[in-house]
């Protein structure tokens, strides 16, 4: 039987998984979580140790998609196209380790989400004869990610919006050098203002016929691949089903931090999971106080994916936790906090903390860490100090490769990040991108020209 997915707003019809997909956010701009969660029992776990990355995606998404969703055989074909790269776990020390989620071809753990999305969307589109317009912001490295994965399919047109002054030379090039379905522009505001243009473009009656769909965390199409690596570093790490994971993963929109909270709730053995954020730290008050206020305008660290005032996926952590929140981050029914505070520990690290891990890592453990996967760091060790806990298995998220954030890497260590292959030579290649001010009628405008 396929799955249904629900609105956390609860004012819209329940949906499949190819029309939560392919319409992003519900039609009464809640988000759309499934009506119940698929288990794997012990054993399955267990059996997931012998197999390679993309067959354990497979195995874990074929729990979500039922045969009249995708047939299996045309799923373990996207699964074994999408993930074709490694995924390491570097022991740090101990039971401690680092998921490197950076291998990928545009070197963020978005490209884990972005692969399998696009093989998704186009083999329903492809079915239907449809078109899609995939409108997507970016903090930095969701763009390139969307830009990479869906560049060349003919089904899909992608527009992206990316704040001018928040984004690296690296990643701005990532999203501006692919040309063909792929064009973006240069917003000059803050990302919560591209997040702000592309929700507006979505609820825009006149749009409607343009098939617009968001390629953002508010897809749920994003978050059962971001589940997927929970299972492979336990699989590769665990010694027995009892063997309880802490995962600790540094957060801004809370769409890998979903991913975590699925797997957990799918049975796969895991204690807590630690929600690490920068300065902009609603979440970690609200976690300690019950009290919701968002931060308008987001302040500016140096872990620039994470620089979000207000999590667009907490409106699904607060419902699965009994609670309701809408679209504008107003609380209507508080969760169960007591079991959030169980499950999630959440945890603020400033800019200076985060220069000074990165330094600390460096220096003691030769573990070359960017400005996000040291939130990670530190976020974890705040939670092994309050819970300290012999032998126990602990893994941190690196969330991009060092590469990306050669600026921060040079000021804060005084070292070169070594680029991988996959960056290497953009460069040199030629950029093509708009300019426009945080204005919605320019992009109106920009999209009935385009689209
Ligand atoms: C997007 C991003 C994050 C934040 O992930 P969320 O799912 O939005 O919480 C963290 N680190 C990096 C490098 C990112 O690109």
């Amino acid at each position: 039987m396929a799955m249904q997915y629900y609105s956390t707003n609860r004012r819209a019809p329940e949906v499949s998984f190819r029309e939560a997909l392919l319409g992003g956010q519900a039609p009464d701009r809640g988000l759309y979580l499934p009506v119940s969660i698929p288990k794997i029992s012990a054993d399955e776990l267990m059996a997931l140790k012998g197999l390679a990355y993309h067959q354990r995606a497979f195995e874990v998404l074929r729990r979500w998609l039922a045969e009249d969703d995708v047939p299996a055989d045309v799923l373990a074909d996207l699964t074994e196209d999408a993930y074709n790269f490694p995924v390491p776990l570097e022991q740090i020390y101990g039971r401690t380790y680092v998921m490197r989620l950076d291998q990928g071809p545009t070197a963020s753990f978005k490209d884990f989400a972005a692969r399998m999305m696009a093989r998704l969307m186009n083999y329903y589109l492809s079915q239907e004869h449809r078109k899609l317009v995939v409108l997507t912001a970016t903090s930095g490295d969701t763009g390139g990610a969307i830009a990479n994965a869906f560049h060349g399919l003919e089904n899909i047109e992608v527009v992206i919006l990316f704040p001018r002054q928040e984004v690296t030379d690296i990643q701005r090039r990532q999203m501006t050098t692919l040309g063909g379905n792929v064009r973006s522009i240069s917003l000059e505001g803050k990302f919560d203002d591209c997040q702000a243009l592309v929700k507006q473009a979505f609820w825009d009656e006149e749009l409607s016929s343009f098939g617009l769909t968001s390629a953002n965390s508010i897809n749920i199409g994003r978050l059962l691949p971001q589940s997927v690596y929970y299972f492979h570093a336990w699989a590769e790490l665990a010694s027995s089903p009892e063997d309880k994971a802490v995962f600790s993963v540094p957060s801004g929109n809370f769409g890998n931090m979903m991913g975590a909270v699925l797997a957990k709730r799918m049975g796969l053995p895991v204690s807590r999971v630690v929600a690490a954020t920068n300065e902009n730290d609603e979440f970690p008050v609200f976690y300690r106080t019950g009290g919701y206020e968002k931060i308008v305008p987001s302040i500016n660290c140096i872990s620039s994916a994470m620089n979000v005032g207000h999590p667009s996926n907490l409106a699904r952590l607060v419902d699965l936790y009994g609670g309701s929140m809408d679209e504008q981050g107003r609380l209507h029914i508080q969760p169960d906090l007591y079991a959030l505070q169980r499950d999630i520990y959440a945890v603020e690290v400033s800019d200076p903390q985060t220069r000074e891990t990165m330094r600390t890592v460096w220096r003691e453990h030769q573990l070359l860490l960017e400005p996000h996967g040291a939130v990670g760091w530190l976020g974890l060790q705040r939670f092994a100090e309050e819970f300290p806990a012999e032998g126990r298995l602990q893994t941190v998220l690196e969330t991009a490769h060092p590469a990306k954030f050669p600026e921060h890497i040079r000021e804060v260590l005084g070292i070169e990040a070594e680029v991988p292959e996959s960056m290497q030579g953009l460069e040199h290649t030629e950029e093509t991108y708009e300019s426009m001010e945080p204005d919605y009628p320019a992009l109106k405008a920009y999209l009935k020209r385009n689209a």
